[in-house]
């Protein structure tokens, strides 16, 4: 060596030469890698991860491919599987996790015998671990349960079938915010052992940080307690590595360089930086063990740049000894957690809302994109009816299925997806591939009906057989079927299914052409119907976005809704017939409604109903809009209103605009009260409608029905105009004088209602930035207010935001369309258009919400039972009559269950599926919490031989949540944790194991029960 090299070494303080025998030269160095944990020292689980978005910037197959990278860069999660697999097999101490299985599916089908091969012994082994294991990492916030189970039951039951693994835990490191749901009932009830994330509000991160409680142990249902607690582990910031060791090839970290023939040798302050990294989480941390999450966002394109750096940090971090590092996941962490014996605190309730920032609530996702989330919940009710038929027909594997609509809807529920945060063309994508599913689906539907009509002793007859077409835009009276048929003077045949499993009266309405009209049903007997105008907001939706949306010109010739009351057998259909009042004699049964305005000297009030809930309008301002129902007695003033919030521009001292994910409004404005704007009234037996122009881009239809002690609130809202500059985000109140004491009731996706008190945290000293955008939560099913006398609820169709911010009141956010972005990572301004070849506009949505008052304790029955209802619609489908008479087909009425069963009211049917190897997945829920209703929060039973009715059942097995495993063998080796302070937890009460001999279900408050049922063959239908 020359001596100038010499010196400047030692310049530097590098003695490693000096060390060295002449002999030895600086060669291969095999890094010890196999460390595992070490009793007594700091143990640093390194957890090697990627996070992969199942779209966002762009589309799933976009990302996987590494397309459109002229969009933020080179990410290809192909490079990421490839790469890794490749690294694992390098080295067996090596391991990574690997969570979302839209991803991997795509890559496995593509892998070569030998590969899969390979891969299987990588997961055998453990160094491929598969976590959360759902098709995407799902979003917490503005998802349904019922799509949250079906998603990752999809992405389970494929790593069972192929893999025979079962994923430990749960790992929704990205989602904004976190929900009571995904604790105990998409974590605790799959089975896993642990869930980890990242993101909780900042305030609420120091709190925990300084306590040490970012590990605890979560119970989020008051029904089912500790029997579905789970340990949760917060992460101290997010979930990249600490500052300093993030090894993608494009990042700034110091990789350690220990070739001493090169410059720059830095082992030992790397080790050191690692040491002190440690020392500083696990100051925050119980227990001797810490976990690094090692990886991002895409992360691992080039695996080998992270695993080089790991390999080596074990190596020389373990040599130096402080500390000690080792390859792990988060299964091996939680075991080291629970082997622990720590005790850990409990956490309850939820992680909403989230805020990283004093001005930056991330509110505003929970109504970004309606029209999107309302066409995954009407997706979504169709999944689950499509399924249900497609098992009383028998599945057929050439198709048509219901898979493409199964993938579609769970890559949706992706926490960029249905949350609204993603691009505009990936949204598209999204719909697209819903459109797609649900077009096989609607084929399906139609052959299953067709098929169940036939009589089952001549099942091959063609010349019965009846052809059915659907019309998914019914909401904006678009149905070629209602609408031609009659036009062309020809009967109607209208099949309503009914999901559910009790008997179900309720009012449809078609549109149709003609109002001199003849309803009839399967009996022959008319049946009252009362025709209805189509008000011309609806007429020229109809118009521009049958255009968009189908690219055709739709009929003008609806001029009408046909709307009568069906009665409809459980999990079954009835069939109704309509036709034009013949030109004889005939006198149609359709009563057309009543039409008329008030106007401006308008002075006596309005009462609109027909049943035991009316509405009183009182004209002139100031005086409200009173409730009144005539049975419970209950008279209130409730007044609706709509306003909107200005977003803010992000021009002041903080530059934090409302966007996409974050609703930081500026100012409020009130547009109008229900009082102060003209009534249209349409009056009828069945309906009654008063019809309000707002402004010139929001309107609404408050409707009653004879049979229901519920208001309809059918909402239209757009464009929102922006050309003042100004983003909008609309909001509509319900205003009570109710004193609520500053509490609301929120429910956790569609399941626990959750209590909110306003400007106030459970877990910390909430210091209040925004008070508004801060009292906001996720709204899946409703909400409600109650005071000592009476509760208000309200339902909705679609996930939206929700708040009350003054005693007596509830607000909704509807609608959102603004100008700026809000700096997290999408950018791109939420401003949705729809457009047609001559123009494009703000996108306009319709949708509804339902309220109702109840006396104190009265409404949860409704909240429940209606609010299956509503997510679970009945569906029509249409036949035109052939030729001149009717040949009505031999079965007009079915129904899958014993005729005389039905599931009691407080139990919901919410899976029954055909799977390929012909088992029977059946899942039952018992709809109500402990304590909320004298009645219905009991236990619960449902009786199989009843609701298989004709079929003998061979086996019923009861599995997980995602039915990837037994029941039995899950609560078996379900870790058991020691919570503080815990005096002795009363036993919650479950649904005993089902006896084969009875075969009965029980369901206790909450609870959710997941069968395999396998069926003695032939069936009752011989086909
Ligand atoms: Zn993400």
């Amino acid at each position: 060596m020359e001596r100038r090299w010499f010196l400047f070494l030692a310049f530097l303080g590098c003695s490693c030469l000096l060390s060295l025998p002449q002999s030895v030269l600086p060669s291969y160095i095999a890094y010890n890698t196999t460390a595992g944990i070490v009793p007594g020292k700091i143990n640093v689980h390194l957890v090697p991860h990627t996070h992969d978005d199942v779209g966002w910037l762009k589309t799933v197959d976009q990302y996987f491919v590494g397309a459109n990278n002229s969009i933020r860069g080179l990410v290809c999660v192909q490079n990421v599987l490839d790469s890794v697999v490749s690294a694992l097999l390098d080295d067996p101490n090596r391991k990574f996790i690997y969570v979302e299985m839209a991803f991997f599916q795509r890559w496995w089908r593509q892998q070569s015998p030998v590969k899969m091969k390979r891969v299987k012994e990588l997961v055998k082994n453990g160094q491929l671990e598969f976590i959360n294991g759902g098709m995407c990492m799902h979003d917490e916030a503005t998802s349904h349960y019922i799509d949250l189970i079906d998603q990752t039951t999809l992405g389970h039951r494929f790593i069972k079938d192929v893999f025979n693994q079962v994923p430990r835990v749960g790992w929704q490191i990205d989602p904004f915010g976190h929900s009571a749901a995904q604790a105990y009932l998409l974590g605790a009830e799959l089975g896993f052992d642990s869930l980890f994330f990242a993101r909780i509000d900042y305030q609420d991160r120091a709190k925990r940080l300084k306590d040490k409680t970012l590990e605890v142990i979560w119970r989020g249902s008051k029904s089912l307690g500790a029997s579905s607690q789970i340990f949760t582990g917060i992460f101290p910031k997010h979930y990249d590595p600490p500052d300093g060791f993030v090894f993608e090839l494009n990042d700034v970290a110091p990789p350690i360089q220990d070739d001493i023939l090169m410059f720059d040798y830095n082992v030992k302050q790397r080790v050191d930086d690692f040491v002190a990294a440690a020392m500083a989480q696990a100051n925050v941390t119980r227990t001797n063990h810490i976990m690094w999450t090692m990886g991002s966002d895409f992360k691992y394109q080039y695996a080998v740049s992270w695993f080089r750096q790991m390999d080596k940090f074990i190596h020389y971090v373990n040599m130096d000894g402080r500390v000690n590092a080792l390859y792990s996941t988060p299964s091996m962490y939680t075991d080291a957690k629970n082997a622990a014996n720590e005790q850990w605190p409990v956490k309850t309730d939820d992680f909403f809302p989230y805020a990283d920032h004093p001005n930056a609530y991330w509110t505003g996702y929970f109504t970004s994109r309606p029209a999107l989330k309302g066409y995954v919940r009407f997706m979504s009710a169709y999944y689950m009816v499509a399924r249900q038929l497609e098992f009383y027909k028998g599945r057929n594997s050439a198709g048509p299925n219901t898979d493409a609509l199964a993938d579609a809807l769970a890559l949706i529920q992706h926490h960029d997806a249905i949350s609204g945060t993603e691009r505009r063309h990936v949204a598209a994508d999204y719909a697209l591939r819903i459109s797609l599913g649900y077009l096989e689906a609607e084929k399906l539907v139609a052959s299953a009906l067709s098929f169940l009509l036939k009589p089952k002793e001549e099942p091959k007859s063609p010349d019965i057989s009846v052809t059915f077409e659907q019309c998914p835009l019914l909401n904006i009276s678009h149905c070629p079927p209602s609408e031609t048929a009659l036009s062309q003077g020809k009967s109607l045949m209208v099949v309503v299914y009914n999901p559910l499993g009790w008997e179900r009266e309720d009012v449809i309405r078609i549109p149709v052409s003609n109002n001199k009209v003849v309803v009839r049903d399967s009996g022959e007997k008319e049946v009252e119907s009362q025709i209805l105008p189509v008000s011309t907001i609806s007429s020229r939706l109809k118009q521009l976005y049958v255009k968009a949306y189908l690219g055709i010109s739709a009929s003008e010739s609806s001029m009408y809704w046909l709307a009568f009351p069906v009665s409809v057998p459980p999990l079954g259909f009835g069939t109704y017939f309509i036709s034009i009042a013949s030109k004889t004699d005939e006198e149609p049964s359709s009563i057309i409604s009543t039409v008329s305005n008030s106007n401006e000297n308008a002075s006596d009030p309005v009462e609109i109903g027909q049943g035991n809930l009316k509405l009183l309008y009182h004209p002139g301002v100031g005086k409200r809009t009173q409730y009144f129902n005539s049975q419970t007695m209950v008279k209130v003033d409730a007044m609706l209103s709509y306003g909107y919030y200005s977003g803010n521009d992000g021009t002041d001292k903080d530059p934090q605009a409302s966007g996409a994910y974050v609703f930081r409004p500026n100012n409020t404005y009130t547009i109008k009260t229900d009082d102060q704007a003209y009534l249209t009234v349409v009056r009828g037996p069945i309906i009654e409608e008063v019809h309000q122009q707002l402004n010139s881009w929001i309107s609404q239809i408050t409707r009653i029905y004879r049979g229901k002690d519920h208001a309809e609130v059918e909402y239209t809202i757009g464009p929102i105009p922006i050309d003042d500059g100004i983003g909008k985000e609309v909001i509509s109140k319900i205003t009570t004088s109710l004193k609520t004491n500053a509490t609301f009731y929120t429910d956790s996706n569609g399941r626990d209602f959750i209590k909110r008190i306003r400007n106030y945290r459970n877990d910390w000293e909430l210091e209040v930035n925004q008070p508004i955008a801060g009292n906001y939560y996720p709204v899946n099913l409703g909400m409600f207010v109650e005071d000592d006398t009476m509760e208000l609820s309200v339902l909705v169709d679609r996930s939206v935001g929700g708040t009350s911010l003054i005693d007596g009141q509830i607000e909704l956010m509807l609608h959102r369309r603004l100008i700026h972005d809000d700096l997290r990572g999408v950018g791109e301004v939420l401003n949705e258009t729809v457009c047609v070849p001559e123009k494009c506009e703000g996108l306009t949505i319709q949708g509804k919400y339902y309220f109702r008052i109840d006396p104190k304790g009265g409404g949860a029955r409704w909240r429940r039972t209606v609010g299956q209802e509503i997510y679970s619609p009945l569906l029509l489908a249409f036949s035109e009559q052939d030729g001149d008479g009717w040949l009505a087909p031999p079965v007009m009425n079915f129904t899958g269950m014993d005729p005389s069963y039905s599931l009691p009211g407080n139990i919901a049917l919410i899976t029954l599926q055909e799977l390929k190897n012909s088992k029977v997945l059946l899942r039952l829920a018992h709809l109500y919490e402990v304590e909320e209703d004298k009645e219905y929060s009991t236990m619960s039973s449902v009786e199989l031989k009843k609701l298989f009715f004709g079929r003998k059942i061979s086996e019923v097995t009861e599995m997980s949540l995602s039915a990837n495993q037994e029941r039995y063998a899950m609560e078996k080796r379900k870790l058991k944790w020691k919570v503080e302070g815990a005096s002795d937890e009363p036993e919650m009460k479950r649904g005993r194991p089902v006896d084969p001999a009875d075969m009965v279900v029980e369901l206790a408050p909450m609870e959710i029960r997941t069968f395999l049922v396998g069926f003695h063959y032939p069936q009752i239908y011989d086909f």
